[in-house]
């Protein structure tokens, strides 16, 4: 499997490195604005690469993306001081608005692969931008949040996080909703499961798992600036979904028919991967207070889609 990556900063080349290690890809491409900072990049992993695999790793200009099954979308600005959120936004659309255009002259059979933040509004602007079908335009979403919640849900019950089911949904951010009713361990709801083992399950037990999972990034850019390596394995697990057909289901981002009564927004929702994208989605089973939730999540993501023109 080909996979092309445009926007070699922390985020992609991490996404590359894991990519690249785990020997996923055959060929990975790297496309950055910044020519020299895309071959150093190629390089370093590269050099990596004979301690574990085989992937070739270069860099290119977009015409190197041609062939390319699956390209990552990770080139963005960063905030400048004093600058809104959709001020910064919109300076993102701007740079979309190029990349799209030049990744799909190059690789029209791509399935795009999104990281760049905000991830559900970027989703929702590459899918109007590229005309491609939904199950061809995916967000890394709330992967990563996924993952922690299951991991301090297994740490908590003393289980694998592997054998942990449990999504976050809506927004990859602050509206984002912690599916608790549906989570399980093995077939058994947690709360179940925990009273079985003589853990606690409290308000404060739930609490603390869940500022967990809200406050990870924070925690990390607080201490290293920002966050990289784990949205970098999280890109990784989508591609070797879609490169072996893989069928598994992750919570990623994508446009979403119509869920708690909001209509064409992008968000997370738990969707099967496989080689052709999105396979099918999963409208999870919610009680009111997460319907409530995710109905202000999904509103709040529309309206600001919805604000910028493409
Ligand atoms: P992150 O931590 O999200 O990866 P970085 O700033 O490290 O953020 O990386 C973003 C990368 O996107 C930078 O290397 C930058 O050069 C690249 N980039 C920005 N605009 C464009 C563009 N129009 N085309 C290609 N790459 C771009």
């Amino acid at each position: 499997m080909k996979v092309g990556v445009v926007g070699a900063g922390m985020v992609g080349s991490s996404a590359a490195f894991a990519l690249a290690l785990l020997g996923i890809a055959s060929e990975i491409t790297l496309v950055d604005r910044n020519s020299d900072l895309a071959v150093a990049q190629a390089e370093d992993i590269a050099h990596a690469v004979p301690f574990h695999s085989h992937t070739i790793v270069q860099a290119a200009g977009y015409d190197g993306l041609s062939g390319a099954d699956v390209v990552i979308l990770a080139a963005g600005v960063s905030q400048k001081p004093g600058e809104t959120r959709l001020a910064l936004l919109e300076r993102n659309a701007e740079v979309f608005r190029q990349v799209v255009a030049e990744v799909l002259k190059a690789a029209p059979d791509a399935i795009l692969l999104i990281a760049t933040n905000p991830v559900d509004i970027m989703t929702d602007i590459t899918f109007r931008l590229s005309g491609l079908p939904a199950s061809r335009v995916i967000g890394s979403g709330t992967i990563l949040d996924s993952a922690r919640f299951r991991s301090l849900l297994g740490r908590h019950l003393g289980i694998s996080p592997q054998s942990v089911h449990a999504h976050v949904l809506g927004e990859h951010g602050d509206s984002e909703v912690l599916a608790w009713s549906s989570a399980q361990a093995g077939s058994t709801p947690v709360a179940s499961f925990a009273a079985q083992i003589g853990k606690p399950f409290t308000d404060e037990v739930i609490a603390a798992i869940d500022n967990g999972v809200r406050n990870a990034a924070y925690k990390i850019i607080n201490g290293k600036g920002s966050t990289y390596y784990g949205i970098g394995a999280g890109l990784a697990r989508i591609v070797k979904a879609i490169a072996g057909d893989r069928r598994e289901l992750l919570s990623v981002s994508a446009m979403t028919r119509d869920i708690v009564g909001v209509t064409d927004v992008a968000l997370s929702i738990p969707r099967v991967i496989g080689s052709a994208g999105i396979v099918t989605e999963l409208i999870p089973e919610l009680n009111e207070a997460e319907a409530e939730a995710l109905n202000r999540s999904a509103t709040l993501l529309k309206t600001t889609a919805t604000a910028v023109q493409i």
